[in-house]
């Protein structure tokens, strides 16, 4: 495993093991980079930036569509790796495999799309048009918990658009990032896309002061999101957030159950709880309130929980004993409150691992930590409504904005929950379904800045206004 900058790989200025979290045991000893290291794959960032603009989109497509080409062919060592390092699954890490070469044959062909949206005479004598120029150099940070789906919905955008880039994986999950440089390394030019490990106190912050560095895109914690933009805000960086989430999840009373159960099952304990769009939050109506908690808690305790490998393993450890010990907190600082009630799976657990059992908590009230904060473990709440405003309300008040869905056989409930309710993405009747061509990203604490879609390509640009006076030109 090694880094790599200016189209090379180089050994770190030193090393640190990753972990298994489904054992505890040490994993990989991996590299990280020097500050004299992130200096060099930003100046080859740099250097690499004005060739790299200038190349047709044709070329720039050609280039993403054999990176997602060879994922596909790796993608069975690539989803073992990854399944590994972050402990998840091995159906899920299967699972996202294919749809992380999709998004970049997405951005290969919106890369030959890219448009301005107007051309004309809109003063007397003067043509005007609009051409979207690449950012330059882009620092792209990535967090842990899909730590290779993440570098491809990072790159992706930014490489379409012309962009060099120098990424960051997070430094506990750098293991399908720094193969993903291997296979990528005949696929650019020297110096067009680098991949530097370290921590975020190190290496992330160098990034984000960086005077080379044109932006910075992150998705990570909502408080690592304030530094990073409060560190890019000294050079006036342009700044891309994708955040936490902590997802309402609006359960009418004429909602499918079956279908609620099954999703919500999914949806809520997928990757152990650790996904920004989770379906933690739910409010269910009075009409269907027991059935849901009866049926939700028959689910949790069927769940196959355990080593990525494990037959029908449906959820794994968290990430980190740090992680565990975090939602652990959550859960203390709860059981003080009476109003509230504890349904866990009774799986048996290896000790050694980072596993906590998927878990309920009922009674939850609107004001409860565990309602208003994002736990990032495998932990729903469930809160009883009557009354729909306030049910809408309620799930509007947090600080988030990511997701939200809403379950009713009932047209106009779905259309006003999905007018009122403040959320970059409204399902209805679903949830966490994600495609290529729409955007992911949050409103409020949950960031901004798209992710996926064309709305990337928007951040990833900038609009330049051409505007030429007729006649004068010889
Ligand atoms: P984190 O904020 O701890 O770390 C994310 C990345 O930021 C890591 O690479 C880390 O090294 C780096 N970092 C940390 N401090 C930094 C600093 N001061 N300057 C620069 N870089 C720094 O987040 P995490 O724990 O890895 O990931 C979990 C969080 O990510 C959750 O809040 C989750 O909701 C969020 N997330 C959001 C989305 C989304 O699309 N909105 C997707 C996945 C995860």
């Amino acid at each position: 495993m090694k880094l790599f900058i200016d189209g090379d790989t180089q050994t770190g200025q030193s090393t640190e093991w990753v972990h298994d979290p489904s054992t505890g045991e040490k994993l990989q000893e991996v590299p990280l980079a020097s500050t004299e290291q992130v200096d060099q794959a930003v100046a080859a960032a740099r250097k690499a930036f004005p060739g790299w603009a200038d190349t047709s989109p044709a070329d720039r497509a050609r280039a993403l569509l054999k990176l997602a080409d060879r994922l596909e062919e790796n993608a069975a060592e690539l989803a073992d790796l990854e399944a590994r390092n972050v402990g998840k699954p091995k159906f899920l890490a299967d699972f996202e495999l294919p749809f992380i070469a999709d998004n970049l044959r997405f951005f290969a062909g919106a890369a030959r799309c890219l448009e301005g949206r107007s051309a004309g005479e809109y003063t007397a004598g003067r043509t005007s048009w609009i051409r979207r120029e690449p950012i330059g150099v882009i620092a792209q940070i990535a967090p842990w918990n899909y730590p290779l789906m993440m570098a491809g919905w990072k790159i992706g955008p930014a490489l379409a658009a012309g962009n060099t880039v120098v990424l960051k994986p997070s430094e506990m999950t750098p293991l399908t990032t720094f193969r993903l440089a291997e296979l990528a390394a005949d696929l650019f030019p020297a110096g067009v896309f680098n991949v530097v490990n370290g921590h975020g106190a190190t290496v992330g912050a160098h990034l984000c002061q960086h005077k080379e560095v044109d932006m910075v895109s992150l998705t990570g914690d909502v408080g690592t999101g304030k530094e990073v933009a409060r560190a890019a805000s000294q050079s006036l960086k342009r700044v891309h957030l994708e955040l936490g989430g902590k997802a309402p999840v609006i359960i009418y009373d004429d909602a499918d159950l079956d279908l609620v159960v099954e999703t919500v099952k999914f949806a809520g304990y997928m990757n152990t709880g650790q996904d920004c769009t989770a379906a933690c939050r739910i409010y269910a109506q009075a009409g269907i309130h027991d059935r849901l908690v009866e049926r939700l808690s028959a689910a949790i305790d069927s769940m196959v929980v355990g080593e990525p490998n494990l037959e029908n393993c449906e959820m794994g450890p968290l990430i980190s004993q740090r992680q565990r010990e975090r939602v652990q907190g959550f859960l203390e600082r709860a059981k003080a409150h009476k109003h509230l009630e504890f349904l866990a799976g009774k799986q048996k657990l290896n000790p050694n691992g980072f596993f906590l059992p998927p878990t309920i908590v009922t009674g939850a009230r609107h004001e409860d930590e565990m309602v208003q904060k994002e736990v990032f473990g495998p932990v729903i709440t469930i809160t009883r409504f009557s009354d729909e405003a306030q049910a809408l309300q309620w799930a509007n008040g947090v600080d988030y904005g990511l997701s939200a869905s809403v379950w009713t056989r009932d047209l106009d409930k779905a259309m006003r929950a999905t007018k009122y309710l403040h959320f970059g993405c409204v399902w209805v009747n679903d949830h966490g379904t994600l495609v290529s061509e729409m955007p992911h990203g949050g409103f409020k604490h949950s960031g901004y800045g798209k992710d996926m879609s064309s709305y990337a390509l928007d951040d990833y640009t900038d609009a330049k206004h051409v505007m030429v006076r007729l006649g004068a030109l010889g």
